[in-house]
């Protein structure tokens, strides 16, 4: 899911305000930027999961990643929108305090909507779904923007852990069903908001298998709820063809 609108002024803002408290790599930051043309997409199948990891060519360096939390919370800071899956809001219900879901619905979600982009940044899928709001006065205005959650504690923890929303389990990686050969088939890569001091360089891919395994997991299991979600109808995704290449 994407984390918010990634125009290349809203990344370059998220990447001027990171460089405050990180130090963030010459190569990593022109990525982002989309500064870079030698980048090549390095496919791998981790379970069952496609991964599409961005590689540069000149140096021959994967971009790899690994979360700094609790030492980084700056994804909870800069949200920018929580889509419900149906089980997310079946357990965020009970976990604040409601007895019915049609008042946790009334009272704490709303709608948003937004595209999904592949590899190539060719728009995938088209989604609409009921968003928890980040903050309790949050506007339709307002989707997609970075806004500090509701949720986050002084201490950098998560109100709502471990039921917090489904997406929150994935950044910085986004995910996309495909459908290839009548079968649906998830894939996922790294979403550049210029938000996540996490990414680094590696002429391995060692170092970040156990996370493509744990998040393979994740991956999948939100991608089915998302779907589930749909086909319950409180959700709405419009699946783009793919473009050849
Ligand atoms: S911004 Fe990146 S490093 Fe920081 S907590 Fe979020 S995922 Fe981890
Ligand atoms: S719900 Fe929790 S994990 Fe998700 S953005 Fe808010 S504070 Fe972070």
């Amino acid at each position: 899911m994407a984390k918010h609108n990634c125009s290349p002024s809203s990344v370059r803002e998220s990447l001027e305000l990171l460089s405050k408290n990180w130090s963030i790599d010459p190569q990593i930051y022109d990525l982002q930027l989309g500064k870079r043309n030698d980048v090549y997409d390095t496919s791998l199948r981790v379970d069952r999961v496609t991964f599409h990891i961005p590689t540069l060519s000149r140096e021959n360096l994967f971009v790899l990643w690994k979360c700094l939390w609790p030492d980084c919370h700056n994804c909870c800071d800069r949200q920018g929108r929580l889509p419900l899956t149906m089980d997310d809001i079946h357990v965020i219900t009970r976990k604040m305090g409601y007895t019915l879901q049609s008042d946790f619905l009334k009272n704490e979600a709303r709608i948003s909507s937004w595209n999904e982009n592949d590899e190539k940044g060719n728009v995938s899928n088209l989604f609409s779904m009921l968003s928890l709001k980040r903050k309790q006065d949050e506007s339709e205005d307002e989707d997609g923007t970075p806004v500090s959650c509701r949720f986050l504690t002084q201490d950098g923890a998560c109100e709502l852990h471990p039921e917090k929303p489904g997406v929150c389990w994935l950044y910085p990686f986004a995910s996309w069903i495909n459908i290839e050969n009548n079968l649906p088939v998830v894939h996922a890569t790294f979403q550049f908001t210029g938000d996540c001091p996490g990414f680094y360089l590696s002429d391995s891919l060692d170092q970040i298998m156990p996370v493509l395994e744990e998040y393979s997991k994740t991956i999948y299991k939100y991608n089915m709820a998302v779907r589930r979600t749909v086909r319950n109808s409180y959700g709405l995704i419009n699946f783009v063809s793919s473009t050849p290449s």
